[in-house]
């Protein structure tokens, strides 16, 4: 991330205090292309959920039953999807792109829309996160149309554990995605694992193992209050601390060298490199201070932060007839109001109201 000083306050480091659902009143937006906010940040990663359906049923993110989905015509045609990414690239700056959902692989259309990412100038770097559920069949397809990276998720390597944490027997596809990712050449490939307290917090060195013999990229992930049921709670949450503790059991950890920049992972070397982990603590060591996401949801709204309780409608203005530029300016007001940190800790904290799997993670 590349920070303007704008002579306004700073986050300290490390910092996440602070309202996520009151705007920051301020000064007025300085007259910049680029998504900056009021605390010095730039956002040039833009995230895009391409649909709020899934087909599992993760324990941490959906009820059983699923959720009401989104209707059709609220979700945005590829074309109107497209001119919004077209925008975000060419006129504030956004230099990557990350589809995910829901489940991104269930959008019709989704390697046209990235051969239509790939195409704009500047080329940005496209990436995926996906359950890998299909992905055996689509892999090679989607690098042919342009995806450059890959994030499979994967909690857990036994069946029986798989079925009870996803509610669906589907850990063989999983597997099978992956293996076609790598021969697809999707590098990185990378492995999101979210531990869970008595129900596979004792696989984080099963899934290190598992990542290093095949050569994939483990990134372990805090859960996060972000569940559809409002059902997090912090103690069941297994800390950056605790899975660094379990690693350090059977593999020696060294902090990666070099600048961390807007990257959520803390990155350590194993034994002794190449290979990495990665540890995303985004409860108990926020990154809020150099956070450099805009958030896109499948339905049109900006989304300044995951915690964010307020959107802004680019769908409405859009459908409207509103040109790029009027397009890009509510895009800029939206991300200058972007609180200053996700405020988990807060006494006053507020879950966002749209699920996880409905924002895009
Ligand atoms: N369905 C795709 C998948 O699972 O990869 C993409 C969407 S999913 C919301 C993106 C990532 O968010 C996954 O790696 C998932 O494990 C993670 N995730 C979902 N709910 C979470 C939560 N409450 N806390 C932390 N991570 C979560
Ligand atoms: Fe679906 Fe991903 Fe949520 Fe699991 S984490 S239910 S795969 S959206």
């Amino acid at each position: 991330m590349t920070a303007v000083d704008l002579g306004m306050p700073r986050l300290p480091t490390g910092g996440a205090a602070g309202p996520t659902s009151t705007p920051v009143v301020g000064p007025a937006r300085p007259d910049t292309p680029e998504l900056v906010d009021q605390f010095g940040r730039v956002a040039t990663d833009l995230r895009i959920s391409l649909t709020d359906r899934c087909n599992l049923r993760c324990t941490y993110c959906m009820p059983a039953e699923g959720l009401d989905w989104m209707p059709g015509d609220e979700r945005l045609s590829d074309r109107e999807l497209i001119r919004l990414i077209t925008v975000a690239v060419t006129r504030l700056g956004v230099r990557e792109l990350r589809f995910t959902g829901g489940e991104p692989l269930l959008r019709r259309g989704l390697e046209d829309i990235l051969a239509a990412c790939a195409a704009l100038l500047p080329r940005p770097d496209i990436s995926l996160t996906t359950n890998g559920i299909g992905l055996e069949r689509r892999a090679a397809g989607l690098a042919e149309a342009g995806l450059d990276r890959l994030n499979v998720s994967l909690d857990t390597l036994r069946r029986e554990r798989f079925q009870e944490i996803t509610r669906r027997d589907r850990l063989a596809d999983v597997l099978a995605g992956l293996t076609a990712a790598k021969a697809a050449g999707l590098a990185p490939l990378k492995i999101n694992s979210v531990l869970m307290r008595g129900v596979n917090a004792d696989e984080a060195v099963d899934l290190l193992e598992f990542a290093v013999g095949n050569g994939y990229e483990l990134r372990f992930i805090e859960q996060m209050p972000l569940d559809a049921q409002h059902g997090w709670k912090r103690a069941g949450m297994v800390s950056a601390q605790e899975i660094l503790d379990s690693l350090r059991t059977a593999f020696a950890l060294r902090p990666e060298a070099g600048e961390r920049g807007a990257a959520p992972a803390e990155l350590w070397t194993v034994d002794g490199g190449p290979v990495r982990v990665g540890v995303i603590g985004a409860v108990t060591r926020p990154f809020c201070d150099r956070c450099d996401r805009t958030r896109l949801t499948a339905d049109g709204q900006v989304r300044s932060c995951l915690f964010a309780t307020g959107e802004t409608d680019l769908r409405v203005l859009l459908r409207g007839g509103a040109g790029d530029e009027e397009i890009a300016r509510a895009w800029r007001d939206a991300m200058w109001a972007k609180a200053p940190g996700h405020g988990i800790d807060d006494p006053d904290f507020v879950q966002p109201h749209r699920p996880m799997s409905a924002i895009g993670g």
